[in-house]
């Protein structure tokens, strides 16, 4: 679409009134809602209304795909950009939503070709390996695959600190953000970089002695699922992540240029 075209269809879905069915489902779902205060409020409703429109959204497996599920989603997706000023996560075009954990193949190319009407699309991945998956990214072919048990809502129980929504588009915003990472400092003259592959190193140590971290061991996995898994513990528990891990804490306030505890205290 081009731009032009595009902003003018932005500003004309913010000129609509945000639908009552959304704030509702915002109140009851989301629980970073309770105290964000107004201005941030105002400007994320306003991301979830792009961001629900411009996105094709699709069921896999016969689900059915709601206001509520699209309202949440884009909630969450949009929260992690909530410092950004212009970026809009507009890379990912599609998300595709899986009603419970698939067996999936890690495929070795990425999705630009595949064609998603076909009931067989997981097929046409040229496959690799076939585990249990609960989301995936492409940022090439911008596709966002979730699975709905697993985001936290009413509904659902998911482990404390975990949130698929979260995990997958944090890997879009690495990819996004991969030339910025070694620019970064801090007040202090600290490398952004160095930092994290520290805190990293930290990780990977502690999940070989076995010993319990703030963190899933699954952030150990690479300095990627690191960033992951530590997004979705900074905007789920950022009040224990202050108090345990402040350094890692510091780091993700830097990159994500905002601070959860505006909205926790
Ligand atoms: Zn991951």
């Amino acid at each position: 679409m081009f731009g032009w075209l595009r902003a003018r269809r932005r500003r004309r879905w913010l000129t609509e009134p945000f639908p009552p069915m959304w704030e509702e489902t915002l109140r009851r779902q989301v629980k970073q809602v309770e105290r964000m205060p107004a201005e941030l409020m105002e400007k994320w409703r306003q991301r979830i209304q792009v961001f629900v429109r411009e996105t094709s959204w699709e069921g896999c497996r016969d689900l059915k795909v709601t206001d509520e599920l699209r309202v949440v989603v884009a909630a969450y997706a949009t929260l992690l950009v909530l410092g950004f000023e212009d970026e809009w996560l507009s890379r990912v075009r599609h998300v595709l939503v899986h009603p419970t954990p698939y067996q999936g193949r890690r495929a070795r190319i990425g999705v630009e070709g595949i064609d998603y009407s076909q009931d067989n699309w997981m097929q046409q991945l040229e496959d690799d390996v076939e585990d249990e998956h609960l989301g995936e990214a492409w940022c090439e072919g911008g596709t966002v695959i979730i699975v709905w048990s697993e985001v936290p809502t009413s509904e659902h129980l998911v482990p404390p600190g975990t949130n698929v929504v979260l995990h997958e588009f944090a890997h879009v915003l690495h990819e996004l953000l991969s030339s910025w990472f070694p620019t970064a400092y801090n007040d202090r003259g600290e490398s952004w970089l160095e930092t994290f592959q520290n805190e990293y190193g930290r990780q990977v140590r502690d999940a070989n002695r076995g010993r319990r971290s703030l963190l899933d061991d699954y952030a150990a996995e690479s300095p990627e699922e690191f960033f992951c898994v530590a997004t979705e513990c900074f905007f789920e528990r950022p009040i224990r992540m202050q108090s345990q891990s402040p350094t890692l804490f510091n780091l993700l306030k830097q990159c994500f240029r905002i601070d959860p505890m505006n909205w926790m205290t």
